[in-house]
C-alpha cells in the first residue's frame, strides 16, 4: 500500500448541487445531486448512509471547512455559522453521470433537512459526507446477514423505505424475505423491485402521527417461517427499540441477528 492509499479516509466531503427533484409520492421527494467530485464517491448499494450539511438561513451553501482537519474545525465553529447535519440514505447512485439520489420524507418545516428539501431547486448547494471510492472496503452500511440465514425480516417506516428498497433490489433470487413498511397513507406505497421471494406488508397510519406501534402490532400477529432469520429494523427510535425487544425476547432471535437503528426521534433531532 502506498502512503497516498493509506491516507484515504473511508468517507470524504463532496460539494454538490441539486440537478433536479421529483415527487415520488405526496410526502417523498427524490432530490438528485450532481457535481464533478462525485466521480470519487461510492455506494455499497444497500442501506448506504451519508451525512448531509445544509445551509443556514441567508446562506447559498453551507460553510464547511476543507482539508484533513476539517471535522475538528467544523465542530469548533460557532453555532450561528455551523451548518446542521442530518443522516440520509443513498437511494440511487450513477457514477458515470456523477449523480446521487436522496429520497427525503417531507414531514414539515420543523427540521432543517425537511425544510430545505421542501424548497430545493436546481443549482442549490449542499455538502455530503459519503464513502470515498478509493477506500477499501466501502463502509457505512449495515445490512449484513450471516451466511447461515434462512430468511430475512425487513421492517421500517418511510424513512427506512430508501434503504429497504436498496436492500431488496440487491437481494439474490434464492433469498426469502418478509417486509413490513409503515407509511402515512396508501398513496405512499409503491412497487418494490426485487428478484427474491418477498412478502411485503404495507401499513398505513391513516393520518395518525408517525412513531406509533403499527409495525410492532403487525409483526406480533405474524407467523414467522421456520429457519434462522436475520432482521433489519429502522425507523422512529421508540418504535424500533420496542420491535427489537419483541424479536429478541418473544421470538427468540439471537441479538447478533438483529440490526436495529433509530433513524429519527419523535420530538427531537438526531445528527
Ligand atoms: C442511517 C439513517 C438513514 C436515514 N435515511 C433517511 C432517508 O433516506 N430519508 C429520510 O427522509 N430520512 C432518513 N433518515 C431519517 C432522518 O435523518 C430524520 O428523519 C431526520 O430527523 C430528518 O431531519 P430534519 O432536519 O428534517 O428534522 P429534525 O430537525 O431532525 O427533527 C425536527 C422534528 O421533526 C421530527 N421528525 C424528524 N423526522 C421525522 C419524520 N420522518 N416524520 C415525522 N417527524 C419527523 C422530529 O421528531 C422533530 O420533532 C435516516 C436516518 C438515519 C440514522
Amino acid at each position: 500500500m502506498t502512503t497516498t492509499e493509506a491516507a484515504v479516509q473511508p468517507y470524504t466531503l463532496f460539494r454538490v448541487e441539486v440537478v433536479r427533484s421529483e415527487r415520488i409520492s405526496p410526502r417523498m421527494l427524490r432530490v438528485t445531486f450532481g457535481g464533478p467530485d462525485l466521480a470519487r464517491c461510492a455506494s455499497a448499494g444497500h442501506d448506504q448512509r451519508i451525512k448531509l450539511f445544509f445551509p443556514l438561513d441567508g446562506q447559498t451553501e453551507p460553510i464547511v471547512p476543507a482539508g484533513p482537519g476539517w471535522f475538528g474545525e467544523f465542530r469548533a465553529m460557532p453555532d450561528d455559522l455551523r451548518p446542521p447535519i442530518r443522516t440520509f440514505t443513498i437511494s440511487g447512485f450513477r457514477t458515470g453521470q456523477r449523480e446521487l439520489d436522496v429520497d427525503f420524507v417531507l414531514h414539515g418545516d420543523l427540521g432543517p433537512a425537511s425544510r430545505w428539501a421542501g424548497g430545493a431547486k436546481p443549482g442549490d448547494r449542499i455538502a455530503i459526507l459519503a464513502p470515498d471510492a478509493r477506500h477499501t472496503p466501502i463502509t457505512g452500511y449495515e445490512y449484513k446477514p450471516g451466511a447461515d440465514t434462512d430468511w430475512t425480516l425487513l421492517a421500517g417506516d418511510e424513512t427506512a423505505l430508501p434503504a429497504i428498497a436498496g436492500i431488496l433490489s440487491a437481494m439474490p433470487d434464492d433469498r426469502h424475505a418478509m417486509v413490513f413498511l409503515e407509511v402515512s397513507s396508501p398513496r405512499e406505497m409503491r412497487p418494490l423491485d426485487c428478484a427474491a421471494r418477498v412478502h411485503v406488508t404495507w401499513l398505513s397510519r391513516g393520518g395518525a402521527p408517525a412513531g406509533g406501534g403499527a409495525l410492532l402490532d403487525a409483526i406480533t400477529r405474524t407467523e414467522f417461517p421456520s429457519g434462522r432469520p436475520y432482521a433489519w429494523v429502522a425507523g422512529e427510535s421508540g418504535a424500533v427499540v420496542a420491535l427489537r425487544r419483541h424479536l429478541v425476547r418473544e421470538r427468540g432471535l439471537d441479538k447478533k441477528d438483529v440490526y436495529f437503528s433509530g433513524y429519527w426521534l419523535l420530538g427531537g433531532a438526531i445528527e
